[in-house]
């Protein structure tokens, strides 16, 4: 969702029923793919936050890509209703959310996991990632049982302060499985929108707006009609302590012995959001949001140039988490 602090503002809520703005995944054109992903078959098919992150799948970026640009398309077909702090949740309890929700709503979806459009995009991609209930245990994706009790899911603090490890491990590793297999999508748009790939955050907020815990997927530009405010650019700053990249969240769960003091600090986020307007990626103090957005693009443009250059010079573009631009 966009924002997690401001629940009622339109402008400003994280509310899911506003028709996803072009802006949220690239030009809108053509096909389709199919409906659920299959489940993954067991635990060694697992990706832990902690390893794996330079993967590279050529043929699932070909059919995600598709669906990624089927879904920008179809905008406002459908709607949960008016903003609601438990928009997300009614989402996430959905026993078909396939067939329940639009194809400009739901990105996907597999037996524990649902990515949605986020109706108030801060960046040209930015999806969320949420954790179905019942969420069934991974030997038995098939089971109506849940792991773990609907309040866990509430939000990051009660997830981390859920006392069954293994349970919120689970959660968060779905969670971070379907982000990378967003994260693929994205950067297959990208590819074929600008002719390269640029950095994407996955985190969470410390304090959301919404019921129900859900992982951002943003596409580190920031440019989007939706960024209005400095406290939506700082939301979203990966090093202010606001916004928290789940790999940061899994560090925690590895060694939990701080878990008391996590939650406390996650509670004292808040202020953060007021901190002065700089850019995310250079630092330069900005006097305004229309001035962000000049620099934002500028910065864009730079990295795409600069990027097209070295693609042109090698054939290739270096692995993105390699951090080039
Ligand atoms: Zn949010
Ligand atoms: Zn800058």
């Amino acid at each position: 969702m966009g924002n997690c602090f401001a629940p009622i503002s339109p402008d400003s809520a994280d509310s899911e029923d506003e028709p996803p703005s072009a802006a949220a995944a690239g030009p809108g054109r053509s096909t389709g793919r199919t409906s659920e992903r299959q489940p993954r078959p067991s635990s060694s098919s697992a990706r832990n936050p902690s390893q794996d992150r330079n993967r590279s799948h050529p043929s699932r970026r070909q059919s995600t890509s598709k669906r990624i640009r089927k879904h920008s398309r179809s905008s406002s077909l459908f709607s949960m209703g008016g903003p609601s702090l438990d928009a997300l949740r009614n989402y996430a309890t959905l026993s078909h959310p396939q067939s329940s929700l639009s194809p400009s709503k739901l990105l996907i979806s597999n037996k524990t996991t649902l990515a949605i459009f986020d109706n108030y995009p801060k960046a040209k991609y930015h999806f969320l990632i949420l954790p179905r209930y019942p969420f069934p245990p991974q030997s038995n994706p098939d089971s109506k049982n849940s792991i773990l009790p609907l309040n866990a899911l509430d939000d990051l603090k009660s997830l981390l302060l859920c006392d069954d490890r293994e349970a919120r491990e689970e959660v968060m590793r779905a969670l971070y499985n379907t982000a990378l297999e967003v994260e693929e999508m994205i950067k297959d748009e990208m590819l074929k929108t600008e002719g390269y790939e640029w950095k994407v955050d996955m985190g969470f907020h410390a304090i959301p707006s919404m019921k129900h815990i859900h992982l951002h997927v943003i596409s580190d530009d920031r440019i989007s009609p939706s960024l209005k405010t400095k406290k939506h650019h700082n939301s979203f700053r990966p090093d202010l302590g606001f916004f928290i990249p789940i790999m940061e969240v899994q560090r925690w769960l590895d060694d939990d012995s701080n878990i008391q003091e996590r939650v406390a600090a996650l509670s004292d986020a808040e202020r953060l959001l007021n901190t002065p307007l700089t850019c995310h990626k250079c630092d330069e103090f900005i006097t305004n949001i229309p001035k962000l957005k000049n620099h934002l693009e500028k910065h864009f443009v730079d990295e795409r140039a600069s990027a097209l250059r070295y693609i042109a010079r090698h054939g290739t573009q270096r692995s993105s988490d390699e951090d080039m631009f």
